[in-house]
């Protein structure tokens, strides 16, 4: 398996500004996860925090987006504000490759009166927590019908938390057709099966290893 991320299809911009963020080597769920994720399928990864797999996601999602369209492409949901805005700030620090891509934050705890403002503007990408996600499908403020990747970060947590329903409102307000990435530190039976609706075909990887 190849472990540096210029054996990747991916534009030499877009690898240079990995090089830029002292990204060189592939970490193992990066490794294992990219290929199928570039290729545009389904996946379920898992592995222990610190593994590195919010770029195993982020790289997909920026790689497939296109900046010329001003709609909301990728929808990632993390369990906690704190986790929203980790994923956020790692997700701009990869797009400098990328051209211009507004990424907006929704999470709880912060007036919705700027982030309706903030959807009326446009973004290509938001991340946010499904209670807030779901609070602005509910007034209509936030048109998910473009998303073409959907993340599940922390997916554990999030069902810990008892985020299933706001998450299943969210997935059916997204486009059938679209790529669904689906990471955890633990992938236990009632998560599998509670999660298993809105993955179509998954590839299914496990990293063990710390890196
Ligand atoms: P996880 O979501 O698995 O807990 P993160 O995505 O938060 O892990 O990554 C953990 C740390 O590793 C972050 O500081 C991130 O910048 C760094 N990192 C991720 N991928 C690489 C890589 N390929 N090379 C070097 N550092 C990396
Ligand atoms: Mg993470």
């Amino acid at each position: 398996m190849t472990t540096s991320f210029s054996a990747l299809p991916l534009a030499p911009q877009f690898l240079d500004n990995l090089g830029t963020l002292g990204y060189h080597e592939m970490t193992p769920i990066q490794a294992a996860s990219l290929p199928s994720v570039l290729e545009g399928r389904d996946l379920i990864a898992q592995a222990k925090t610190g593994s590195g797999k919010t770029a195993a996601f982020g790289i997909g999602l920026l790689h497939k987006l296109n900046p010329a369209w001003f709609a909301v492409q990728g929808l990632v949901m993390c369990p906690t504000r704190e986790l929203a805005d980790q994923v956020a700030g790692e997700l701009r620090r990869l797009a400098r490759g990328v051209g211009n891509v507004k990424i907006l934050t929704l999470t709880g705890g912060t007036a919705m009166r700027p982030q309706i403002a903030s959807l009326e503007h446009g973004a290509h990408i938001v991340v946010g927590t499904p209670g807030r996600i779901r609070d602005h499908l509910g007034r209509a403020t936030i048109d998910l019908s473009k998303v073409q990747t959907l993340v599940l970060d922390e997916a554990d947590r999030m069902t810990d938390m008892g985020f299933y329903d706001e998450i299943a409102g969210i997935v059916s307000a997204c486009p059938q057709r679209r790529q669904t990435l689906l990471f955890s530190a633990t992938y236990p039976d009632d998560i599998r099966h509670a999660t298993a609706g809105f993955l179509n075909d998954p590839v299914e990887i496990a990293v063990e290893s710390q890196h």
